[in-house]
């Protein structure tokens, strides 16, 4: 699937996203470090098996303290593997949106991923948890109701279902960073590999093996296109920075349907086509 081209000159340092967001690419899949006018930080997303030391080891080199909370966009298994690891050796909750808690509290698994969809993430399957993830012991509501975390200050929580139930993104009005979780990539989800050797970014769906409901999909990237967004943080593929980023993200919107959404699924999207924008 085409994807909307960015241009290799928005694309920003994971170390230099801004003076206060710090960003690790581990293989395929980002974590991010955001640090707070008081001079506590939170780590948002956790990563994959096994990645909990080494997440460990780069959040050290730059903090002193703790963080105040891991916050995940989503539960994936790229997102959420070393979470409790690290929760457990700082001390600290786990933070997610209501509507995620049951694929985090051991009572749900996530539906079988859309193998029609193609891609290398079935290849990864021998690292996908066995049953279902359960770190409830850890667990903190996002407030559903509010747009606000306390660990989280200055920073807008969005609701962005479609790609999991609960999934959330995170904008900061004051300088447009938006942190997008798995709600879009900045990389051909189909094969992070390959487009992580190559230079040019491009905006594309959420990564559509995993992607549950298509229509909840569009319609949020749909509502994060009407922000005014500078920079976007995802959780695949490069930062990109710069005036264009919202016309890129605004023709990702309105292109949805054509762009992400699979063949064998374009039938989820009886009412999206209509009300693009
Ligand atoms: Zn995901
Ligand atoms: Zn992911």
């Amino acid at each position: 699937m085409d994807g909307i081209s960015v241009p290799a000159e928005q694309i920003v340092a994971m170390d230099d996203i801004a003076a206060d967001v710090l960003g690790l690419r581990i293989v395929f899949v980002n974590v991010f470090a955001i640090t707070h006018a008081d001079g506590s930080w939170t780590l948002v997303d956790a990563g994959l098996p096994f990645t909990a030391s080494h997440i460990r080891n780069w959040a050290e080199r730059y903090f002193v303290r703790k963080p105040n909370g891991i916050v995940l966009t989503h539960g994936h298994f790229d997102h959420v593997s070393a979470a409790e690891e690290l929760a457990i050796h700082w001390g600290v909750p786990i933070y997610a949106h209501p509507k995620e808690f049951p694929y985090l509290t051991g009572e749900k698994e996530y539906p079988a991923p859309n193998v029609g969809a193609g891609g290398m993430m079935s290849l990864l399957s021998p690292l996908y948890p066995k049953g279902p993830v359960n770190i409830a012991e850890h667990l903190r509501a996002i407030p559903a109701d509010s747009d606000q975390l306390d660990v989280m200050r200055g920073w807008t929580v969005i609701h962005t279902p479609g790609h999991t139930p609960g999934h959330v993104s995170f904008f900061r009005e004051s300088d447009g960073i938006l942190i997008v979780g798995d709600a879009f990539c900045t990389t051909k989800p189909e094969s992070f590999f390959e487009a992580a050797l190559a230079q040019q970014p491009e905006l594309h769906g959420p990564p559509a093996y995993f992607t549950s409901d298509w229509e909840a999909a569009c319609a949020s990237v749909q509502r994060l296109a009407q922000l005014s967004v500078r920079t976007v943080v995802p959780g695949h593929g490069k930062p990109i920075s710069g005036f264009h980023v919202q016309e890129e993200l605004k023709a990702l919107a309105s292109r949805f349907v054509d762009l992400a959404v699979p063949e064998n699924r374009k039938d989820q999207m009886h009412h999206a086509a209509k009300n693009a924008i």
